[in-house]
């Protein structure tokens, strides 16, 4: 059996099931393979657990320091199997959402693995798709004009130090955690790595992150890594980096031991479990690569500006092509290539116009530049600087650590870099990335009238001492 569509899609993580939406409201017919389920990581394991579980945290700590804010609450108990309850449910409510948004579309969703089988008569351009499904029914061949591969990623491992989703996890076995452990190594500390320090931080678990570079959250401002070091060492949690983990080191008897070759000489971890947060690798295997003329550089796919691979109607997006491994990224790109699909020219996406976020305690954000990339990219940069504790709300909220830095090019006032740490700047960086879509200067940011009192006044303040003329400090 066979059915021809306008575009079929293998993958219906966000990058995937946005793009089918898109499709559909193009007036497409339109398919998606899954072989799990619709939402992807994102939504089974990646954002949207983790944030659930991170905000769980989060009020655990505010309990435990209600008396600050005037509350005197008696006893604050941990009911770790209610923090995971909530969180499926969160998930499970987010899910029906898309299988609904994909029943309003019209769209049609095979259960099961997509695989490219390369052209033929019946699809000369994007080559028809084989379907085989996870309930075991007879493979279907889908006949596709085009095609958009959002296949996505999965953790990466390290050579010798095998995950066996016990001792030694990633993050989808930490995710799915119904006890916590008392202790915790986590190997890498990037964006991951630090939300899952933060988390089991405050939720008592005792805490080291082994990172490779010098500093954790390497690709943030150095600003922003050493007050995100700053802010975790005071809460407890054990950092060492410029650290090499040895996995022929490890062992597991009655705990996970590890050793990390150091500056200081080799160096032994201890911990009740292992948490490897090294990157992620694309999914690009049996997804039938070889029948086709698609180029991978370094795992991922390549692509050109419109997400179009070496063959002109098969499209790739999302995390299997690199880059920021982001959900609005993959979101965004899934929406660029269905509208070139469709004979547009959508302006590309500039990742320099892309925030990220950390959603640890505190938050971090940023989009555009560092100082350090600015520099290097030979920009004469300003910089201007603002702290929380000069803001009103950020004592109000009981977070006053932290500040916003703008980073601007000193010749032509183009706003080059924005980066934060403190209280909801996840939610504050959506301005900054709204200047940079625009091409704002710091000044015009600065002429924007921020409510008082407000966090954001952190960035009008910011972007005035670009040019020496901040109010409050
Ligand atoms: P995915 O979401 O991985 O979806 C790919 C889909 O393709 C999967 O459902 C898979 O089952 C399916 N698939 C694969 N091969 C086939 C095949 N052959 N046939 C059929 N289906 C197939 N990003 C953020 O922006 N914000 C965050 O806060 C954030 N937090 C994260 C936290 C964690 C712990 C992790 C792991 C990731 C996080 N991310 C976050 C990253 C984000 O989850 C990814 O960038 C995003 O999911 C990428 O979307 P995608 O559609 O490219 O791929």
């Amino acid at each position: 059996m066979s059915k021809e569509y306008d575009v079929v899609i293998i993958g219906g993580g966000t990058g995937g099931y946005v793009a089918a939406i898109r499709a559909s409201q193009l007036g497409f017919s339109t398919a998606i393979v899954e072989k799990n389920k619709l939402g992807g990581t994102c939504l089974h394991a990646g954002c949207i657990p983790s944030k659930a579980l991170l905000k769980s945290a989060e009020v655990f700590q505010t309990a435990k320091h209600s008396e600050d804010y005037g509350i005197l609450s008696s006893q604050v108990e941990l009911d770790f199997s209610k923090v995971q309850q909530r969180k499926e449910q969160i998930v499970e409510k987010l899910y029906s959402g898309v299988q609904y948004l994909m029943k309003k579309g019209k769209i049609d969703v095979y259960e099961g693995t997509g695989r490219m089988l390369g052209p033929s008569i019946f699809s000369p351009m994007a080559g028809s798709i084989s379907v085989e499904f996870t309930n075991g029914d007879e493979n279907e061949v889908l006949i596709p004009k085009n095609v958009i591969l959002a296949t996505g990623s999965r953790p990466n491992t390290l050579p010798n130090l095998e995950v066996d989703g016990e001792t030694v996890i990633t993050s989808d076995e930490a995710l799915k955690m119904e006890k916590l452990p008392t202790s915790i190594i986590i190997v890498g500390g990037g964006v991951i790595g630090v939300e899952w320090a933060s988390m089991l931080c405050d939720f008592g678990v005792s805490v080291t992150i082994v990172e490779y570079s010098e500093r954790i959250l390497p690709t943030e401002d150095e600003d922003v890594s050493k007050e995100m070091h700053r802010a975790l060492v005071s809460r407890g949690v054990e950092i060492v980096t410029g650290a090499q983990v040895l996995p022929e080191t490890l062992q597991k008897e009655a705990e996970v031991v590890i050793e990390a070759q150091t500056s200081n000489g080799k160096q032994t971890f201890k911990g009740e479990r292992l948490l490897l947060s090294v990157g992620r690798k694309a999914n690009t295997e049996g997804i039938g690569i070889e029948n086709t003329s698609i180029e991978l550089d370094r795992g991922f796919i390549m692509t050109n500006e419109y997400y179009q691979t070496k063959e002109s109607h098969i499209y790739a997006i999302g995390d299997v092509i690199g880059g920021l491994q982001l959900a609005h990224v993959a979101s965004h790109e899934g929406i660029k290539a269905v509208e070139h699909i469709a004979g547009r020219t959508p302006i590309p996406m500039r990742s320099t116009d892309i925030p990220r976020c950390v959603y640890s305690s505190p938050q971090a954000a940023s989009v555009g530049l560092t100082e350090e990339e600015a520099i290097k990219n030979g920009f004469h940069v300003k910089v201007g600087k603002f702290p929380f504790q000069a803001v009103g709300k950020a004592l109000i909220s009981g977070e006053e650590s932290g500040f916003a830095k703008i980073i601007a090019d000193k010749e032509t006032d183009d706003l080059l870099g924005v980066h934060l740490i403190g209280p909801n700047v996840t939610e504050l960086i959506s301005e900054a990335g709204l200047a940079k879509v625009l091409d704002a200067t710091p000044w015009e940011m600065a002429h924007a009238v921020h409510p008082h009192p407000s966090l954001s006044e952190v960035l009008g303040e910011a972007a005035l001492s670009v040019d020496g003329k901040a109010i409050h400090f």
